[in-house]
């Protein structure tokens, strides 16, 4: 028995070798596909639950592969579902589809010239998180395995998600929203992979095993005063000084108030809105805000420090100040499953030999692929998107000083992302495997 299932498993060996071989060879037909498409979707952004035309262009690729697909799940999610020829488990794998509130300043060739309206404000629309590199991959990685799926053992389940960066508020959405409406129940998938671009040396890929990325939460004080005229402050209530007030004793939390000595926090003012003109003490004044953890008990008693901030200096004052916190929803911290992260890096490996880094720093970005792996064991992982040779004096998981995620000068190096392609496919090919 023991011959038969040695010679079962190195016969499945084999299959895969041979796939991971055909994937060599296809991808010399298949990257300029995925760099077009990642081009195109770069040049024509859009922001969180508004992915129409990105959304369009994934369904129409999947169709086109003979893959069954779901479209308009939270708004413009789409689930695509490739039916393996052998028994299986299902395999989801993620990427998502939002970009962000960013005038564009890279000044390349197919660099967004979009403009919107956000949060009242006309703005850029840039993909400065580079989520058009991950649907190109992910299409890229469609590609291959649908065209190779009578090989393939059990099924692949492909998540396109929209509004990863947080939808706009009162709407709902991104990967909460998704499983909210059941797509976790549908195709009850066993694990999920995916994978985020980011300023490390090219190719290079690199995971961090349990907690690694931060819980997020944004919040928002309202100031509330009595508007008057600029020349007689006395006749009125001023908000803006006690939003200055505010922002100051904020600071403070993280530095004076609470113990990190265990459990990194990060508390940072992201706006403020106040007035009109300058002869004008406005009526009301707004502070927002992010607060990253990887500690609940942590978190509630930054939102404690942050309440009685708020009430000292609304009593110092003379304002109403109003504090509200998980403002668009909240991200829970984004923890890869270890059992998975040991027996599953052997791929990773694989997909860009030598470039391989495990990381044992969690970083205080935040993912809401987090929703995701609290529901099924989940692994994360980073792709180094850096030009060749950009950064290569850094430990290779660590972050350098090439622009990064967020930046309008953020760029992604097309010549790393037939790694993605090769990591996510071989985690799909091994996985069968390992488990
Ligand atoms: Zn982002
Ligand atoms: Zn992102």
């Amino acid at each position: 028995m023991r011959k038969i299932l040695l010679i079962l498993s190195s016969f499945t060996f084999y299959l895969n070798a041979d796939l991971k071989v055909s994937l060599d060879q296809e991808l010399k037909t298949l990257m300029p596909k995925v760099i077009e498409w990642r081009h195109d979707i770069h040049e024509h952004p859009e922001l969180g639950n508004r992915e129409f035309r990105t959304s369009n262009k994934v369904k129409t690729h999947l169709e086109s592969l003979g893959i069954k697909v779901e479209s308009g799940i939270a708004y413009t999610g789409i689930v695509g579902l490739i039916e393996g020829g052998k028994p299986g488990p299902t395999i989801a794998l993620r990427a998502d589809m939002d970009a962000l509130p960013v005038e564009e300043k890279t000044g390349l060739p197919f660099a967004s010239k979009v403009r919107t309206t956000y949060l009242g404000n006309d703005v850029g629309v840039m993909h400065a998180c580079g989520h058009d590199a991950h649907v190109a991959i992910l299409m890229g990685v469609a590609e291959f395995l649908a065209k190779n799926k009578s090989e393939l053992k059990g099924n692949v389940m492909l998540i396109f998600q929209p509004a990863e960066e947080g939808p706009p508020e009162d709407e709902g959405g991104g990967a909460k929203m998704m499983l909210e409406e059941g797509i976790f129940e549908r195709y009850d998938p066993e694990v999920i992979f995916g994978l985020h671009v980011t300023n490390i040396p090219n190719g290079v890929l690199s995971v961090k095993s349990g907690p690694a990325m931060a819980a997020a939460s944004a919040y928002r004080i309202t100031i509330e005063g009595q508007q008057t005229h600029g020349s007689t402050p006395w006749s009125g209530i001023d908000p803006i000084m006690a939003t200055a007030q505010l922002i100051e004793s904020l600071n403070t939390v993280v530095s004076r108030r609470i113990n990190i000595i265990n459990n990194p926090a990060v508390l940072s003012v992201g706006m403020v809105k106040a007035g009109t003109r300058n002869n004008i003490i406005p009526e009301e004044s707004m502070i927002m805000g992010t607060i990253r953890t990887f500690d609940p008990v942590l978190r509630k008693e930054i939102y404690d420090e942050i309440e009685q901030i708020a009430e000292g200096v609304a009593k110092g004052t003379g304002t109403k100040v109003k504090v509200e916190f998980d403002v668009g929803g909240f991200y829970p911290v984004t923890v890869n499953n270890p059992e998975l992260v040991e027996k599953m890096s052997g791929s990773l490996k694989a997909a860009s030999p030598g470039r391989f880094y495990e990381s044992n720093i969690p970083v205080t970005g935040a993912e809401d692929f987090s929703y995701f792996s609290q529901e099924i064991p989940g692994l994360y992982f980073w792709l180094g998107v850096n030009k060749p040779g950009e950064g290569e004096s850094t430990n290779f998981g660590e972050r350098t000083d090439v622009p990064g995620n967020h930046s309008p000068y953020f760029i992604v190096d097309d010549s790393a992302l037939d790694k993605g392609v090769k990591a996510l496919t071989y985690l799909v090919l091994d996985y069968p495997e390992k488990y």
